[in-house]
């Protein structure tokens, strides 16, 4: 039962996890946070860019869950694995699949990878603050399928 629990934790997570990004993404980076994000939306100099740090933070959060959360084996324990996993699916789809930013040596192929594509891409169209459109992450508009 515990196992079911602790799967059911991790999911969540991840689950509100994208919710999360999907918020932050829409109304802060594309909001107060701009000035950092907008090195996303113009060309890259270089192998890093200012929008990264939201990457990190979010590991220090995981982080900071799985220690505190360590001892006790708690459930901010399994939350913090939660956002860890969640923080790699996101490198994977977004700076694998669509950007590509490690080559892998081929083209991620199959349904997901390419709606993924098609509407990272589509929120990529914009490279001002407003009038971006889709901002999600991992979870991609059923209309993107082919
Ligand atoms: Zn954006
Ligand atoms: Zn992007």
């Amino acid at each position: 039962m515990q196992f079911l629990i602790t799967i059911g934790i991790i999911v969540s997570t991840i689950i509100a996890m994208e919710a999360i990004a999907w918020f932050t993404h829409k109304y802060l980076m594309h909001g107060p946070l701009w000035f950092i994000h907008k090195t996303h939306h113009m060309p890259r100099h270089g192998r890093f860019e200012l929008n990264d740090v939201f990457g990190i933070l979010f590991g220090v959060i995981s982080m900071s869950c799985i220690i505190s959360g360590m001892h006790t084996m708690s459930t901010l324990f399994w939350i913090g694995i939660g956002i860890s996993i969640y923080g790699l699916l996101y490198f994977f789809a977004h700076d694998i699949i669509v950007h590509r930013r490690v080559k892998l040596g081929m083209r991620m192929r199959g349904q997901y990878a390419e709606a993924l594509r098609k509407a990272h891409l589509i929120h990529h169209k914009t490279i001002t603050k407003k009038g971006s459109e889709e901002f999600g992450f991992l979870f991609v508009h059923p209309k993107h399928l082919k």
